[in-house]
């Protein structure tokens, strides 16, 4: 399977995934319609399919016009996202297979930015939208901070160290410097945010990113860290520095940073 990222709106990432076998294609939230019917043109691949992550809208904002281009496409999302993905046709509950051409994922549910967030797999390939960045994690907007700790460190966190992680936006730098802030002596982080200015300056992107990168360098998959459970004793002294304790800490200082 070919992956093409294309880069919309201000710093979201939808991804064109091409079968090579029939030159058919699904694209992972397309926020707007314009970029990936170039690409789709570009590539001479037939649309078959939308996966979408999640509910919001720089995540579904293309579904309706790619609909229109393709009456066929099928769109996929979280069952319990019913009503809220515009135009949905596949409501995936746990088991459920997605498909295109003659690919076949699978998915994982992972509530906490939204709770119908998914991820979906093909191989060692993951597509995490908003519950997983480079370095960082999508905000809390319909979950708690146990359910987000929960979907990174016993879901997507679970996956091989080798699977490649495409996620949703181009936060990386700042999520770097986040993670720095609190984890001051984290070698790989400094050598990351080194490498991430390279590619930024030369009009390159960040994704993919590797379970073995971010076990290494994202803070809230480091709950069990000496320095990190030091940095939030610091700001919070009466957290008792349970995981999920220096999870919530540590997402309600990002929040702010
Ligand atoms: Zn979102
Ligand atoms: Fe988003």
């Amino acid at each position: 399977m070919e992956i093409v990222t294309i880069p919309c709106l201000q710093d979201n990432f939808a991804y064109l995934l091409i079968c090579p076998k029939t030159g058919d294609a699904a694209v992972v939230d397309p926020s707007e319609a314009d970029p990936v019917r170039k690409e789709i043109k570009r590539q001479n691949v037939k649309l078959t399919a939308i996966l979408n992550t999640h509910h919001h809208w720089d995540h579904v904002g293309g579904n309706k016009e790619l609909k229109a281009d393709c009456p066929d496409l099928k769109i996929y999302g979280h069952a319990s996202d019913r009503g809220r993905i515009p135009e949905q046709t596949e409501f995936l509950e746990d088991g459920d297979q997605v498909l295109f051409g003659e690919q076949s994922g699978s998915f994982l549910h992972n509530p906490g930015h939204t709770s119908g967030a998914i991820t979906y797999l093909f191989g060692k390939t993951a597509f995490t939208g908003d519950t997983l960045f480079a370095a960082g994690c999508g905000r809390l907007f319909e979950g708690t901070p146990e359910q987000m700790h929960d979907s990174l460190n016993n879901r997507i966190g679970k996956l091989p160290d080798r699977t490649e992680l495409y996620f949703g936006h181009e936060y990386t730098e700042n999520n770097l410097r986040f993670a720095l802030s609190v984890e001051v002596g984290n070698t790989e982080i400094n050598k990351k945010l080194a490498d991430v200015k390279v590619l930024r300056s030369s009009g390159k992107f960040s994704t993919p990113t590797t379970i073995a990168e971010e076990k290494q360098t994202n803070p809230f998959l480091r709950c069990t860290s000496a320095e990190i459970k030091a940095a939030v004793k610091s700001r919070d002294p009466d957290n008792d520095l349970t995981e999920k304790e220096v999870f919530r800490m540590l997402r309600e200082l990002k929040d702010v940073f």
